[in-house]
């Protein structure tokens, strides 16, 4: 990591106190065949002391051009992760031309070749503080804006974002498509989302929902849509019930995206999810049951968490302590898995019960002074909406994830080396088969 790429809460609070209403127009070129990419930012943004000073975040190899008000930024003023913006009008645009990285380390805009065909497959991952790897942002919850992203994608890829898009030939490069998505509702940065490549789409429609799943070419003999969309359309209806408002944006797309970090990740109209949900062998009814519940969970934040959101990371335990009650609530009231507080009960209940005996139980309402201590403190807000529950922590993303596949335990990130690691957690076979999502 970049070693000044952090946001403490504090800077937090008072860049949302100064900065106001940013509008983004974020062009990227996805068309060269290298390991980056091209952004090309315009940001709109109003602030309330003329004359102050703040930053933007931007995670880049480099800054190619930046003006601010129509003049140029001093090249001093990008430290790699962040740029200085001094001087503030009443009134800003800011105009930033940078050079971006593909990722594989599961955060920011990631990179994947298929070994079976060796087919280019990409897809973002921004939760919590990532967004400003793929283009220059605001980076933190409390900061919503309006998103109007354009991208230039080889022309056999589909491009998907938060709302629907749309392609067209570029002149003269008959191998080029520019993919053109509308301004998107105000909503925060981290749930912004890019994936493209040549996926494989079905394509279905539920009342006024356009519904999209997606996954790599190689894995479309084994995608199941009949029971995922019959699962998304349920879990659409309750939900519209439960909260009584109706699904509040303009698609609902699901894509199973290669070397994914986390489960599952709520992008608003955009969800991804961790491939080992594409069954490539006959699974158990539980491992249906998990997927299910991944469904359902990312799909509770479109209204709690995407709609309405948290306005720091320490709030982060309740929005996924909730999403994690209204999946197992719409599992059992609107769907064929009617066990789903059971096995809430013995995956979840009795592992928080456990952890709560241990020196190493903590609030659930976790101080975060900033972005690191929201790593730090992973088993609150990841593993624990239920306080204290077991959970494979890939990411603070909704780490909902199938066990149908065996995945890497970071645990040793969550305590601390004087810890004693409990050694029912460290060897419990849910690990390993058959366990619930961890969302
Ligand atoms: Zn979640």
């Amino acid at each position: 990591m970049h070693p000044g790429n952090n946001l403490t809460r504090d800077e937090a609070r008072r860049r949302a106190a100064l900065i106001q209403t940013p509008l983004y127009d974020i062009s990227l070129d996805l068309t060269r065949d290298s390991d980056s990419f091209t952004c090309e930012a315009t940001i709109h943004f109003l602030c309330q002391e003329p004359g102050a000073e703040s930053f933007i975040d931007f995670l880049a190899p480099s800054v190619d051009s930046c003006e601010l008000n129509g003049a140029e930024v001093a090249k001093e003023a990008f430290n790699g992760a962040r740029i200085k913006l001094g001087n503030l009008r009443d009134a800003n645009e800011l105009h930033v031309l940078g050079t971006c990285a593909y990722q594989n380390v599961g955060a920011g805009l990631c990179r994947f070749t298929d070994p079976v065909d060796h087919k280019i497959y990409l897809h973002s991952q921004f939760e919590t503080f990532d967004a400003h790897r793929m283009f220059p942002c605001f980076d933190q919850p409390d900061l919503k804006a309006s998103f109007t992203f354009t991208v230039l994608a080889p022309n056999d890829w589909i491009v998907v974002s938060n709302n629907p898009g749309q392609a067209q030939q570029v002149a003269g490069k008959e191998n080029i498509k520019r993919w053109t998505f509308g301004a998107t509702p105000k909503m925060s940065s981290y749930l912004t989302a890019i994936v493209a490549g040549p996926y494989h789409g079905v394509r279905d429609r539920h009342g006024d929902v356009d519904l999209g799943l997606f996954c790599r070419q190689s894995l479309a003999q084994y995608l199941d849509p009949d029971e995922i969309f019959t699962v998304t359309k349920q879990g659409l209806d309750f939900y519209g019930q439960a909260y009584k408002y109706p699904y509040p944006f303009q698609k609902y797309d699901q894509l199973f995206v290669p070397e994914f970090s986390a489960g599952a990740m709520e992008n608003i109209g955009c969800v991804t999810f961790n491939e080992s949900m594409v069954f490539r062998s006959k699974v158990t009814e539980a491992v249906r049951e998990d997927r299910a519940n991944a469904i359902l969970h990312e799909m509770a934040h479109m209204w709690f968490g995407d709609l309405v959101t948290m306005r720091w990371w320490d709030d982060l335990w309740l929005n996924e302590s909730f999403a994690t009650f209204m999946s197992v609530l719409a599992q059992v009231e609107a769907t064929r898995f009617k066990n789903g507080w059971v096995t809430f009960a013995n995956q979840y209940k009795a592992g928080a019960r456990r952890q709560d005996q241990l020196p190493t139980t903590h609030p659930i309402a976790a101080d975060v002074p900033d972005i690191e201590s929201v790593y730090l403190n992973l088993p609150a807000c990841c593993g624990s909406w239920s306080p204290t529950s077991d959970r494979t922590p890939f990411s603070v993303a909704c780490s909902a994830t199938s066990n149908s596949v065996s995945m890497p335990t970071p645990r040793s990130r969550t305590f601390s080396p004087t810890s004693k690691p409990d050694p029912v957690e460290t060897s419990r076979p849910g690990q390993s088969s058959g366990s619930r999502p961890r969302a």
